[in-house]
């Protein structure tokens, strides 16, 4: 059997695991860290960078860099990059190849399979968008999992003796997702799952930088498409000052003008207190989720008996008095929110696996959202369309098949055409459309003729839409068409052959490629006096790597590396998320 890697694959940051020896591990990237930044740039000359150099490069050439794309996930939409223009899934799969060489370089092996993690409240499209990723990067995806239940896993592997109610909150970069659960004698059982895929660290970084750029009678927006280097910049300057405030309960913002240079006399000062005024409207919108899982689950807040924070945004300060306050007790402090969704992932690999380390434990999972088709009703001998009929429920356990019956609306109806949605509205024109199955020949009969429709939902979260005619026993299979994301074979192909066009930047020299990135953007940073001096010492270090010997090439390094001490701008070999990371082990 082939390996299977575990893949969490974040708005913000990636991570990579593996079953190893009885327990799952993280696998390090080249810069000997397990948070991959999902961030995709492309150099000058057209050669690719994924990570750590890309978030470096995001900051002095925004524009030939794409950061945040899982929001697009499953749409249409493209993101130019470097004169170029990709969907999100392809920008995906750069993430994806990426980690899959960091893995065959950790482990020595090739790596062809995986189980990739997605947030629960993922649609149907933003699913199989996923799964496609997967697939343009040249790998099967075994299993996609929901993230909340992941971080379960990774809990339920630690403690398989607990009977408890949990509740796992993760707020990551751009999505956050609430997942209610009960764990008894090794089995766990996902009861309810709420969430929002438009919320996350990211905006309450954008509302700082709102704020700042609002003093100047700025808007965000109009200035990040006006002014992209000076957004960027005051993205960096607020990231920054929102971390800070969990360690040092104070920090500020510096606004940098159109160049990106910083203007000290115009920042502003933040606290917690003036942090958590910032960010109250999105606070609020944190609320809804937790109370719709508990409600949805039968569960009041007192039943919890222990709250998992998921994810880098949990670590804010108000996010964490937030739940204090409404569980009234303290989370659960033994795992590392930025991990636990990546190891969840292994420990999914090894059950996908049979390993025996797992053999006792069983988990089961729940549909996120009620799935169903557009029915017309009629009043007072009026025909009205565009109403929702459920087929599954939202929380029923996975794998699922239901099946309802419907019937023809007219005498000697020749055809119909069955909408598929997925929501919980009362009208289909507040649900997401899936697609469509047309359902022909239906041989003459009185209004009402019967048609047996089936939905199964399977352990991915894929949905299948089946339609049956009782009268001649015919079947109809799903094809749903407008999944904006589906590939035929074909498409699929070229997609892989383009894949394979473009040039990554070697895994080998990425690291000195993000020194080089860190020493430019430190030349708008050091002044006047410095420039020179820095601009000489990148110079001979990008010429000596192009060299290819090795003494030369330590010597230039080096010199590099104590220029920018010297100048107080000292570069940090790790990732600077690991550092936080590595301060805040709770
Ligand atoms: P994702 O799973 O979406 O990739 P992560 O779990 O990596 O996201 O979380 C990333 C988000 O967490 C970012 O918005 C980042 O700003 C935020 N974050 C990380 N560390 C901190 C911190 N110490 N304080 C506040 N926010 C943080
Ligand atoms: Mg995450």
């Amino acid at each position: 059997m082939d390996l299977i890697v575990g893949i969490d694959l974040g708005t913000t940051n990636s991570l990579c695991s593996v079953f190893k020896d009885g327990h799952p591990v993280l696998i390090p990237n080249t810069h000997g860290s397990f948070l991959t930044p999902s961030v995709i740039g492309i150099l000058e000359d057209g050669q690719i960078v994924v990570g750590a150099s890309a978030k470096e490069l995001r900051v002095t050439h925004p524009e030939r860099t794409a950061s945040v794309f899982k929001r697009s996930m499953g749409t249409d939409r493209t993101i130019e990059v470097g004169g170029q223009s990709f969907t999100a899934t392809k920008l995906s799969s750069l993430v994806l190849c990426a980690l899959r060489r960091d893995a065959e370089a950790f482990l020595g092996c090739r790596v062809k399979e995986v189980v990739v993690t997605v947030p629960a409240y993922f649609n149907d499209n933003q699913r199989q968008a996923t799964k496609q990723a997967g697939e343009m990067a040249g790998l099967k995806v075994r299993r996609i999992i929901n993230e909340p239940t992941a971080a379960a896993l990774t809990y339920g592997f630690h403690d398989r003796g607990a009977e408890k109610h949990l509740m796992v909150i993760d707020l990551g970069g751009g999505t956050f997702d609430v997942t209610l659960m009960e764990i008894f004698e090794g089995t766990l059982e996902i009861i309810s799952t709420a969430g929002e895929s438009m919320l996350g660290g990211e905006d309450f970084t954008d509302r700082l930088m709102a704020t700042v750029l609002k003093k100047e009678g700025l808007h965000l927006e109009t200035t990040e498409m006006k002014q992209p280097l000076r957004t960027a910049r005051l993205r960096e300057e607020c990231e920054m000052a929102k971390r800070q405030l969990m360690t040092d309960g104070n920090s500020r913002i510096r606004l940098p003008d159109a160049q990106g240079t910083f203007d000290e006399s115009k920042a502003l000062q933040l606290n917690p207190d003036v942090f958590a005024k910032i960010v109250q409207p999105l606070m609020r919108r944190i609320r809804d989720p937790i109370n719709k899982a508990l409600r949805d689950g039968d569960c009041p807040p007192e039943k919890i008996d222990d709250v998992i924070l998921v994810g880098g945004a949990t670590r804010m300060p108000v996010m964490q008095k937030f739940v204090a306050d409404f569980f009234k007790k303290r989370p659960l402090v033994s795992f590392n929110p930025d991990e636990v969704v990546a190891l969840g992932a292994a420990v999914q690999a090894a059950l996908i696996g049979d390993d025996a380390a797992v053999d006792e434990m069983v988990m089961t999972d729940v549909c996120p959202f009620t799935l169903g088709v557009e029915v017309a009703k009629e009043f007072g001998g009026r025909v009205s369309s565009g109403y929702y009929q459920p087929v599954i429920h939202r929380n029923t356990t996975i794998p699922v098949s239901r099946e309802e019956q419907f019937g023809t609306m007219v005498p000697n109806q020749q055809e119909v055409l069955l909408m598929v949605y997925q929501g919980e509205s009362r009208k289909v024109a507040d649900n997401l459309c899936l697609g469509e199955l047309r359902i022909v020949d239906i041989p003459p009969g009185p209004a009402g003729t019967e048609i047996l429709v089936r939905f199964t939902y399977d352990l991915n979260g894929l949905l299948e839409v089946e339609a049956m005619l009782p009268s001649t026993g015919r079947k109809f299979n799903t094809v749903l068409t407008n999944h904006s994301s589906s590939l035929s074979s074909e498409e699929l192909a070229t997609a892989v052959a383009e894949m394979q066009k473009l040039k990554f930047y070697p895994r080998d020299d990425l690291q000195h490629q993000r020194l080089v990135l860190y020493g430019e953007r430190m030349v708008g940073e050091v002044g006047p006096f410095h420039r020179q001096q820095l601009e000489d010492a990148i110079d001979v270090f990008e010429h000596a790597m192009s060299m290819g010997d090795r003494e030369l090439f330590d010597r230039a390094r080096l010199g590099l590396l104590m220029t920018l001490e010297q100048m107080g701008v000292g570069y940090d070999e790790t990732d600077e998320t690991d550092e936080d990371v590595a301060g805040d082990r709770r």
